[in-house]
C-alpha cells in the first residue's frame, strides 16, 4: 500500500485521546493553501472503517465534543479555521 501521494490531505484530527473527529482536507484554491475541517458526524476509533460526514468545515468551530468519550469526560477541541492558531 502506497500511501506518499495522499500527501496532507486526510490526516485524522483527534480528540487526543485517539478518537478521530474529523479529517483535515488541504487544497489549492485562487493560488492559496486552505485547509478545511471534513467533520464526522460521530467521533470514531481509528479503526473503524464507515463515518458519516457531518459537514465540510472552513472557519473556526469552538469547542468541538468527541462523542467516543466516556459521558462523564468528554474532551473538547477547538478547530481553528486559520493556520497557525491551536
Ligand atoms: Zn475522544
Amino acid at each position: 500500500m502506497k500511501k506518499a501521494d495522499r500527501k496532507q490531505n486526510g490526516t485524522p484530527w483527534t480528540c487526543g485521546r485517539g478518537h478521530v473527529l474529523g479529517l483535515t482536507v488541504t487544497s489549492r484554491e485562487n493560488g492559496r493553501w486552505v485547509t478545511r475541517l471534513m467533520k464526522f458526524r460521530h467521533a470514531i476509533s481509528e479503526t473503524q472503517l464507515v463515518v458519516e460526514v457531518d459537514a465540510v468545515v472552513e472557519g473556526t468551530v469552538r469547542e468541538i465534543v468527541c462523542d467516543a468519550c466516556p459521558p462523564e469526560e468528554r474532551l473538547t477541541r477547538t478547530w481553528w479555521g486559520k493556520p497557525g492558531q491551536g
